[in-house]
């Protein structure tokens, strides 16, 4: 039974010797695109890299978490992924041609806003495809890349002012192993290793619901598992949403409810809002699809029910509830579709992701915490990492903005050697959530950490002793 105690209870840890396994010259915690990046990038710049991955491959959310969509190559090894994916025949595309009734379907996770018939491109890559070829390229860089190895803790010495971080613990089938090195890079995507060695953050869960939809409970935003599903006739399926004039499937969803057929919390309604808890994002609480892998096959979110209010980074309870009841709602959708929905009656539940995603964990304060308004302002900076970026900003009608990003936003407050890449860089909720967490931008970044931590070898020298004066990108 988990302990109910206010003050929980505590027990010594007999002191040990733990074997130094690995000595880097950069050491990276996490291979998601953040994370892989980077290790990829400092060893291609002559470093001695080590990458510790809980999981069976590097990519993350992308790979392990099976959220394959692929994007037009921004540059540096984003564009190197996407040429290779392709090359490898890992890239799957729709088109308005290929599967018709799609653009404008209320089912579609990315193309439901288009207008009917209009004209659209959905590529997605082969999760588990993918994830093979990252490691075969961090293997071809001379990256040691440790799978089924999890980070524990990190060692850190504690000058005047900022720490140092000398080592990290991880545990994998050997035990519990050291390794020690001279930078360290954040790619756990919940700012694990920065949390352990002192960097101070914020949890996450920003500006909360107004109106009477909020019970005044501060949640994050919630995460999601996803979940593979082949075998569908969708052209059957849309056929059905016109004649039975049923284009959400509310009716046949109705009528399982009534039988008994769908668990409550399966499918919720949309809180009212214009921000992220409201009409625009509540963790997709409808039947929500996208094309991938290969024809009939769609890629379906399952997420955590907003009102759980669950911090998947920081409870492990949490973490097991959510793992055990979003399977449950994935058998259960897998049986509603398959038992009730025309087009469905061949499919099969085919792939569920290692892990349930972590939206908003854990955000690192570093020398400059980026935030919505730095992108609204279209503010510039003399230690910018890109150019100036255009981006679109969801909240205030898709209206784009013009920004760039500081390199203070990679380096966290508190302690020397550390650089931060992904959704763990110094941003505000809002904008990382918005913004700034997709692939393509989660692996510039980590190219941009990967390269300033070679620099750093090279010149034996700190990363906030670095003086950054170019846009990489
Ligand atoms: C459910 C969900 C859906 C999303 N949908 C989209 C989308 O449609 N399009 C889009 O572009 N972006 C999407 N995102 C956002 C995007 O996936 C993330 O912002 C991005 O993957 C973050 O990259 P990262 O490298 O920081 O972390 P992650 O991708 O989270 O990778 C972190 C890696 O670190 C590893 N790790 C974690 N802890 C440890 C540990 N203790 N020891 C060892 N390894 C560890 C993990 O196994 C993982 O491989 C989604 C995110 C989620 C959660």
């Amino acid at each position: 039974m988990p302990s109910t105690e206010t003050t929980p209870r505590t027990i010594p840890v007999p002191a040990r010797r733990v074997p130094v396994a690995y000595d880097a010259d950069v050491v990276v915690v996490g291979a998601g695109p953040g994370g892989f990046a980077a290790a990829l990038k400092a060893a291609r710049e002559g470093a001695r890299v080590v990458i510790v991955e809980r999981f069976d491959m590097p990519g993350g959310v992308h790979t392990s978490g099976l959220q394959g969509s692929a994007n037009i190559g921004v540059g540096g090894i984003h564009t190197e992924l996407m040429e290779r994916f392709a090359a490898a025949g890992y890239i799957y595309t729709v088109t308005h041609e290929t599967l018709p009734d799609w653009a404008g379907n209320p089912l579609s996770h990315y193309e439901r806003n288009h207008k009917p018939d209009a004209p659209f491109t959905r590529p997605s890559f082969n999760p588990e495809g993918a994830g093979s070829l990252m490691a075969t390229m961090l293997k071809e860089a001379g990256v040691t890349a440790l799978y089924g190895t999890s980070f524990v803790d990190a060692i850190v010495e504690d000058d005047v002012g900022d720490g140092t971080i000398s080592a990290i613990i991880v545990e994998n089938a050997s035990g519990l192993q050291a390794i020690t090195g001279k930078i360290f890079i954040e790619g756990s995507g919940t700012a694990q290793l920065a949390a352990a060695a002192g960097v101070p953050f914020v949890r996450g869960g920003g500006a909360q619901p107004t109106g009477s939809d909020w019970d005044g409970v501060e949640r994050p935003i919630p995460g999601g598992l996803l979940w593979i599903m082949s075998g569908i006739d969708f052209r059957k399926t849309a056929a059905h949403q016109k004649s039975a004039n049923d284009p959400r499937l509310s009716k046949l969803i109705a009528e399982a409810d009534a039988a008994g057929d769908i668990p409550k919390g399966l499918y919720r309604p949309r809180m009212k809002g214009d921000n992220v808890y409201g009409d625009l994002y509540i963790g997709h609480p409808t039947l929500d699809m996208s094309p991938m892998l290969a024809d009939g096959t769609f890629i379906l979110w399952q997420n955590v029910p907003y009102e759980w209010a669950l911090r998947m980074d920081e409870n492990a309870n949490d973490e097991t509830l959510a793992r055990r009841e979003l399977r449950g709602f994935i058998d259960a959708e897998a049986r509603f579709l398959k038992k009730y929905v025309p087009g469905f009656e061949n499919s099969v539940l085919m792939d569920v992701g290692r892990f349930v995603g972590i939206r908003d964990g854990r955000h690192p304060i570093g020398e400059y915490v980026f935030s919505i308004e730095d992108g609204r302002k279209g503010h510039t900076f003399r230690d910018a990492v890109t150019r100036p970026m255009t981006k679109t900003f969801y909240w205030d009608n898709h209206a784009k903005y013009t920004f760039q990003v500081p390199f203070r936003c990679f380096l966290p407050k508190k302690v020397k050697n550390l650089l931060l890449t992904g959704a763990s860089l110094s941003f505000t909720y809002d904008t990382i959530f918005m913004v700034m967490r997709n692939f393509p931008w989660c692996t510039q970044t980590g190219e941009i950490a990967g390269f300033a931590a070679a620099q750093c070898i090279g010149k034996n020298i700190s990363p906030k002793e670095l003086e950054w004066t170019t846009p990489y990108f």
